[in-house]
């Protein structure tokens, strides 16, 4: 996997994120947020089930008035999402560890004012009561002038959206922010962020898909975007946005930490293009759909087996099962995908035929080694 991004630290209460801290995992209440019993309730049982930072609506005045009492109550690190109401961030900055805004948003209300302005009144903000800030772009909502700039290409706007916020905010000498762009289409979610952090690498990036919906769906395609932008350096944070019933709140948590625990042992669904120099083994985490348990072992024989090859440029991929096993494993140098019976041998694209699990491990060494002395890149 690549080295994470150099992106600088921001503190957000007690916590830190951003250079070489561990990923931070976040969540948001879904109780209206002026009622604060459910609200310090559902914050209390997403800080159990280990969030690092809560972020909850506020929608209006009497959302921003339960502020304070829900601060009486929780020492969470606290995150107000502002929506359109720019002007209530003196309000509840004195209450929160972080102010949430969407560049979109702030296009909606007191149109005297220039979003330079209105940026200053938030930072302002911040500043004085020890908060940090979020750019949170978003698909839905990004300023119309940029998509009318940008016409077919729906990433463009996102990016100019959030590198103009991050110039405002740079101009006011307000360092401590982070970014997100959020879509609910995984890829679009991937090319954003990669863009991004192409323009801006010190800047800490808040990842998400917005709307993944249901489990397992929902984490599945939270999964494919974290995969790709994480195992190439990108990220510092992530939310799993899940639909589920208020009392399940905290699976976005314990499903965050698991893709988190995941990648960083290998265990992919997809294959992230460019992992780094050196051979990368990757297994899937497995999942129901597995027919052979066999397939754990095998993904651990592969690991050991290879070792020799470690200096080389190569991916191989061991995929659990015959449902997504045949197209996940397109992108590896080598792929394998378990049958019930037998497991199938893919260089790239092409099938190379299906072998026995008492045979596949020397076959797959043979295809190793035809890769080595075809001049397989080294690590440099
Ligand atoms: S490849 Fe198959 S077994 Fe592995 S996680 Fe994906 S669906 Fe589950």
């Amino acid at each position: 996997m690549k080295k994470r991004n150099p992106t600088r630290e921001v503190r957000i209460g007690t916590m830190v994120i951003g250079h070489d801290r561990p990923l931070a995992v976040q969540s948001m209440t879904a109780t209206q947020t002026q009622n604060v019993d459910a609200t310090v309730a559902q914050i209390k049982s997403l800080e159990a089930a280990g969030a690092d930072v809560v972020r909850m609506a506020v929608d209006g005045p009497k959302d921003a008035e339960a502020l304070q009492s829900i601060r009486e109550q929780t020492a969470a690190n606290l995150c107000a999402d502002l929506q359109e109401n720019w002007r209530l961030a003196e309000r509840v900055a004195p209450f929160v560890d972080k102010l949430r805004y969407n560049p979109g948003h702030l296009y909606h209300l007191e149109k005297d004012k220039t979003i330079g302005e209105k940026v200053a009144f938030i930072a302002a903000a911040a500043r004085k009561s020890d908060c940090a800030i979020r750019v949170g772009v978003n698909c839905g909502s990004v300023d119309p002038d940029l998509i009318d700039r940008y016409g077919e290409d729906s990433i463009a706007p996102m990016v100019e959206s959030a590198l103009q916020h991050c110039a405002i905010l740079d101009e006011l000498q307000f360092e401590r922010y982070c970014v997100s762009l959020k879509d609910s289409d995984p890829l679009k979610v991937i090319e954003a962020n990669k863009r991004f952090a192409g323009r801006r690498p010190e800047i800490p990036l808040h990842l998400g898909v917005t709307e993944a919906g249901l489990p397992p769906e929902g984490v599945i395609k939270t999964r494919v975007a974290f995969e790709q932008l994480i195992a190439q350096g990108i990220g510092d944070t992530i939310r799993v946005s899940l639909t589920v019933p208020n009392d399940r709140k905290g699976e976005e948590i314990v499903e965050g930490r698991k893709i988190l625990d995941d990648i960083e042992h290998g265990r992919f669904r997809s294959v992230p293009g460019d992992l780094g120099s050196g051979l990368n083994i990757i297994s899937c985490p497995s999942c129901s759909r597995v027919e052979n348990e066999a397939f754990v072992e095998l993904a651990q024989k592969v690991k050991e087996v290879t070792r020799f090859a470690s200096k080389y440029n190569l991916t191989i991929a061991v995929m659990g099962c015959r449902v997504n096993g045949p197209g996940e494993t397109d992108d590896a140098d080598l792929g394998l995908w378990c049958a019930p019976g037998f497991v199938n041998l893919k260089r790239g694209g092409a099938s190379l035929g299906s072998y026995g699990y008492d045979e596949i491990i020397d076959q797959l060494l043979t295809e190793l080694n035809i890769l080595i002395e075809s001049g397989a890149p080294q690590r440099g």
